[in-house]
C-alpha cells in the first residue's frame, strides 16, 4: 500500500488530523490497534477549548456538537465551606464547552466513513521504519498477515503507550516526567449534574471534582491513593466520600445513583522532546500527558494537530517545509504552558502525603489569591479556556 500520511492511532488526535487533511485533498491511512467499539467506549475528557471547537468546525464535524454541547461561562472552586465562581465570560469574554471525548470521536469516525477514509482496526506489531529518511514506511500485521505502507510522513497519534515515541532513538529523545503520589477515582452516573458549572473542591479529605456530560449524565471524581483497588470503592462509599469533600450547599443538592462506569487513573505530567524525528511527528498523548485537573489532555492533543495540519498543508500546497520544520518547537511552546497550568492547579487543589503545615498555609493563600484577586482570576481564565495557537 501507499499513502501520503500514515496516522498511527485512531483516537481523537489521529482522527481529527485525518479529517482535516482529507478536506485539503491529502490522503491518509489510519492504523488502530483496538476495535472501533473499544475506542468509542473509553470515557475520558469532556471540556473543549475554543481552539478545538474551531477545528471541529474546520473539519466539518461540528453539527451535533453545536446542537448538543453545553456552553460553560465559568467554573467554581471550593475550599472548606467557601465556594467562588471564576467567570471566564466576564473576565476575558470567552468560554469553554462541555461535549464528551466519546462524542468527538464518534463524530470523527462517522465523518471518516462518509468520505471513504481508510481506517484499519485491530492492527498488531506496528513498526515505523526509515523515519529519518525521505521514504519512511510502516509495517504491521492484520488478520495474521504482514503488511507494509509506504508514505511521505508518519503521524504518531498512538497515545502514551504507543510505538511512535519509542521509535525516536534514546540518543535523540529526552523525556521529562513528574508522577503525582495519588490518583483520581472517577464515576459516571445517569444522574443530573449537581451544579450548572464544574466544581473543583480542595478539602481536608482531598480533592474532588463535579463534572458532567449532559443534563442526565454526571462525571464525579475524588482523589484516591494510587494503590486503591476500584472494587473496594462501592457506590455508597464513593458518594459518601464525595459529599464530605464538597461545601454543604453543594453536597445537599447531590443526586446519587448507580455508577455506570468507575475507574482509577494515575496523575502524571510528561513531555517528550523533540516531537519530530525526520518524517515522524508525535501528536497528543504520544508526546505529552497532563494531570486532568486543568482539563487540558484532549485540548493539547488538538493544538498539536493544528500545528501539524498547517505544516503538512504548507508542504503539499506550497512545497514549503517551514511549518513541518518548526512543528516541534511551536507545539512544545504551547504544551509547556499547558503543562504548567495543569501542574499548578493540581498543586493548588490536592492533598499531598508529605504536605507540611507551611505547605497547607501556602496552598490556602494561593486559593484565596485566586478568590479575591481579579488579575489572578484572569490568568486562570486565559489558561482554562486555552491559550491561543
Ligand atoms: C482515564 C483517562 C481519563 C481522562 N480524562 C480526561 C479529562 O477529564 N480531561 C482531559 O482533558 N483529558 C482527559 N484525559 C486525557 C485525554 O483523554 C487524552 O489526552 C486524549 O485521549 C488524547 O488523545 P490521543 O488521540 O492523543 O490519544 P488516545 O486517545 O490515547 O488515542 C491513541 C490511540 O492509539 C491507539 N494505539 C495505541 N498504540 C497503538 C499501536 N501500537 N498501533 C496502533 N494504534 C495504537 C490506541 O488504541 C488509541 O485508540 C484522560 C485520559 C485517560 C486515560
Amino acid at each position: 500500500m501507499r499513502t501520503q500520511v500514515v496516522i498511527v492511532g485512531g483516537g481523537p488526535s489521529g482522527l481529527l488530523l485525518g479529517q482535516l487533511l482529507h478536506r485539503k485533498g491529502i490522503e491518509t491511512i489510519i492504523l488502530e490497534r483496538k476495535t472501533r467499539d473499544y475506542v468509542l467506549g473509553r470515557i475520558r475528557a469532556g471540556i473543549l477549548e475554543t481552539g478545538l471547537v474551531d477545528m471541529m468546525r474546520e473539519a466539518g464535524v461540528s453539527d451535533r456538537m453545536d446542537k448538543e454541547c453545553f456552553i460553560h461561562h465559568g467554573t467554581c472552586i471550593s475550599y472548606e465551606n467557601e465556594m467562588f465562581d471564576i467567570n471566564f465570560q466576564e473576565l476575558i469574554g470567552q468560554n469553554v464547552i462541555v461535549y464528551g471525548q466519546t462524542e468527538v470521536t464518534r463524530d470523527l469516525y462517522d465523518a471518516r466513513d462518509a468520505c471513504g477514509g481508510r481506517t484499519l482496526f485491530e492492527v498488531e506489531d506496528v513498526e515505523i521504519r526509515d523515519a529519518e529518511t525521505d521514504s519512511p514506511h510502516v509495517t504491521f500485521t492484520i488478520d495474521g498477515s504482514a503488511k507494509r505502507i509506504d508514505c511521505d510522513f508518519v503521524a504518531g497519534c498512538d497515545g502514551f503507550h504507543g510505538v511512535s515515541r519509542k521509535t525516536i532513538p534514546d540518543t535523540v529523545r529526552k523525556d521529562y516526567e513528574k508522577v503525582f503520589p495519588f490518583g483520581w477515582l472517577g464515576v459516571l452516573s445517569e444522574t443530573p449534574p449537581v451544579h450548572d458549572e464544574l466544581v473543583y473542591a480542595n478539602s481536608a479529605r482531598g480533592f474532588a471534582l463535579c463534572s458532567m456530560r449532559n443534563e442526565h449524565l454526571s462525571r464525579y471524581y475524588v482523589q484516591c491513593d494510587l494503590d486503591d483497588d476500584v472494587f473496594e470503592w462501592s457506590d455508597d462509599r464513593f458518594w459518601d466520600e464525595l459529599k464530605r469533600r464538597l461545601p454543604e450547599s453543594v453536597a445537599d443538592k447531590l443526586v446519587t445513583g448507580p455508577s455506570i462506569e468507575k475507574s482509577i487513573a494515575p496523575l502524571r505530567s510528561f513531555v517528550c522532546e523533540p516531537m519530530r524525528w525526520g518524517r515522524l511527528f508525535l501528536c497528543g498523548d504520544a508526546a505529552h500527558i497532563v494531570p486532568p485537573t486543568g482539563a487540558k489532555g484532549l485540548n493539547t492533543a488538538a493544538s498539536d494537530v493544528h500545528y501539524l495540519f498547517k505544516g503538512l498543508v504548507q508542504y503539499y500546497q506550497d512545497n514549503d517545509t517551514n511549518g513541518i520544520d518548526r512543528y516541534s518547537e511551536r507545539a512544545l511552546a504551547r504544551i509547556w504552558k499547558a503543562e504548567r497550568f495543569s501542574w499548578a492547579t493540581t498543586n493548588m487543589l490536592h492533598r499531598f502525603p508529605d504536605q507540611s503545615e507551611f505547605d497547607l498555609k501556602m496552598q490556602r493563600a494561593e486559593i484565596e489569591s485566586l478568590h479575591y484577586n481579579e488579575t489572578a482570576q484572569k490568568w486562570f481564565a486565559q489558561n482554562y479556556v486555552g491559550l491561543p495557537y
